[in-house]
């Protein structure tokens, strides 16, 4: 009873910035880093923060929206050809080489895997660019909150990189910006904000940050179940380069067993939980891709 309580109270939802409890720190810390950025005049700030959980930590993930950005829209996207991104149509990426995990994963691998299986989901045509490895500690968040890092805000514009893998960081991360030790990854969605240039009703991303929890266990297992301890990379990074492509999360946490077990229904890649390996792209995960990008670039 306690736990079901406890999980339909979090259960995966969308949360406007305004004061529950589990957002009230997060909120806290992001807006100091708000308030940084618009004290110097970047004219950029962190519009959503979207994050993973280990779902048997009976936890489930969360989405964060900053409205106090200027921005009155429930969710960001790119924007084809925007001219503060360079004027590109494709999508670009790279990976931080330097905050790699010591853990059983070739991690190069599975994060391009991941890429690949976005790129080759039918009815959208989007370029994804592999701009490769980077031997450069980036990552403008974690620099902020005193994780190594390029305190660089614009370096991911002026290098053109739209997705930014930047690496596995401590589990002291997690908690410095305000989110939880039962984080698996986290996406940090970077704004231009205030601003709808395609009229699309939806705010105009300007890049995205990826952070993956480097306390937890690592693997390359397509099969891994719940309850070992593992945490397979492909699954996890397939499911943050969604919300690098702009897809949000989906599915409802319910416990149905008597030992407590949790299910997240129905199963998609963007469930905000994981429980267990999940390689596929499944429908609804296919069916937000495409309400995102089928028209790019001509939406
Ligand atoms: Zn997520």
């Amino acid at each position: 009873m306690r736990k079901t309580n406890f999980l339909s109270a979090i259960a995966a939802g969308t949360m406007v910035f305004a004061g529950s409890a589990a957002a009230d720190n997060l909120g806290a810390m992001i807006d100091e880093l708000n308030d940084s950025l618009e004290a110097s005049g970047a004219g950029l700030a962190v519009g959503m923060v979207e994050w993973i959980t280990e779902a048997e930590s009976e936890e489930m993930g969360q989405t964060i929206l900053f409205k106090d950005t200027g921005n009155k829209q429930l969710g960001f996207d790119f924007v084809p050809g925007d001219p503060r991104r360079g004027g590109r149509t494709n999508i670009t990426y790279i990976m931080d080489a330097v905050d790699v995990t010591a853990d059983a994963t070739d991690e190069f691998a599975a994060i391009d895997n991941a890429m690949q299986t976005w790129e080759d989901a039918k009815c959208s045509d989007i370029p994804i660019t592999d701009l490769g490895d980077v031997n450069a500690d980036e990552g403008f968040v974690q620099w902020f909150f005193g994780f190594g890092g390029n305190s660089d805000i614009n370096a991911p514009i002026v290098n053109g990189w739209d997705i930014a893998h930047d690496g596995f960081l401590p589990g002291n991360f997690f908690l410095a910006f305000g989110g939880s030790p039962n984080i698996l990854g986290v996406a940090f969605t970077i704004i231009f904000p205030g601003t709808d240039i395609d009229n699309n009703g939806v705010g105009d991303a300007a890049y995205r940050e990826i952070y993956y929890n480097d306390a937890f266990n690592w693997v390359d297992n397509p099969n891994d179940g719940p309850g070992d301890g593992l945490i397979d990379l492909e699954s996890v990074a397939l499911h943050e380069a969604g919300h690098g492509l702009s897809q949000g999360h989906f599915g409802n946490a319910a416990i149905i067993n008597s030992n407590g077990r949790i299910r997240i229904s129905p199963n998609a890649v963007m469930n905000a939980g994981y429980i267990f390996a999940e390689q596929d792209l499944q429908g609804n995960d296919r069916g937000g891709h495409c309400s995102n990008w089928a028209n790019w670039p001509n939406n």
